[in-house]
């Protein structure tokens, strides 16, 4: 038994030796992890390494900031990965970033709308990031619920995220829940009940406590996972068994 890292960037660029990075997963216990697609390209990557490392899943999506990317060629490749690859076990990650802003709310808003429908007609859950857009993030997804999938790296309020559970979603945290100043997330992640709660890292970026502004890796979810037990209280294994179990229900491995 061991954390899964629900969000991950293995496809991305930064890393030139994937294949010592999973093994030292496996070293460090990582039961397995999802590398999450944020435009085409690296959907298709994301795809690849999940066929070449059994631990690894796929997640294929086109991230608000490459919104203009998207239309319907790059919907239907989308649909074909996720169609012909048994791996792929999400549609992510998706939804509004308005602080880096770098696609119209109009656009970012129909892109994520067009993403969710994909997820429905393929029966997928939905992976969703969203930076300053707490409230359209919420609107969009209201159209939609009741909905499976995840708010990742959850940096939002308490009654927000008492506002996504009744939409259906989890709850998941990442490094920024390590920070000693994160008092928000630390709140979040006491409070909201065990059957909602993922640990993921978004590696590259994020690195938890005591890696902070450094590389992060796949397998320091394992120090997110510390610290989110040590918040509600629960040994490890009793939240490394929650988040096996909130896994398989949502994305069915
Ligand atoms: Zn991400």
């Amino acid at each position: 038994m061991g954390f899964i890292d629900t969000h991950c960037h293995l496809n991305d660029e930064s890393y030139e030796d994937v294949a010592s990075i999973v093994e030292e997963c496996r070293n460090q216990n990582i039961e397995k992890m999802i590398c999450i697609g944020f435009d085409l390209p690296s959907s298709i990557r994301a795809v690849e390494l999940a066929n070449t490392y059994d631990i690894v899943y796929a997640a294929v999506g086109v991230h608000p900031d490459d919104a203009d990317s998207y239309n319907d060629e790059v919907e239907k490749q989308l649909e074909a990965l996720a169609l012909n690859n048994k791996k792929v076990v999400a549609i992510g990650e998706i939804g509004l970033d308005y602080y880096w802003d770098k696609a119209s709310h109009d656009t970012q808003k129909s892109v994520f709308a067009k993403q969710i429908e994909l997820a429905r007609r393929l029966n997928l859950p939905i992976i969703i990031h969203n930076r300053d857009a707490f409230m359209d993030t919420y609107e969009v997804l209201n159209e939609y619920a009741p909905l499976r999938g995840v708010m990742h790296c959850y940096s939002g309020s308490l009654e927000m995220a008492y506002n996504y559970m009744k939409q259906g979603l989890h709850i998941s945290f990442a490094g920024p829940v390590t920070f000693k100043n994160a008092k928000t997330p630390k709140e979040v992640a006491k409070e909201i009940p065990l059957d909602r709660i993922l640990v993921e890292t978004d590696c590259p970026y994020l690195a938890p406590h005591p890696h902070r502004g450094k590389v992060n890796y796949p397998y320091f979810v394992n120090l997110v996972g510390k610290e989110v037990a040590s918040l509600k209280g629960i040994s490890e294994e009793e939240l490394m068994e929650a988040e096996s179990r909130n896994v398989r229900e949502l994305f069915g491995i």
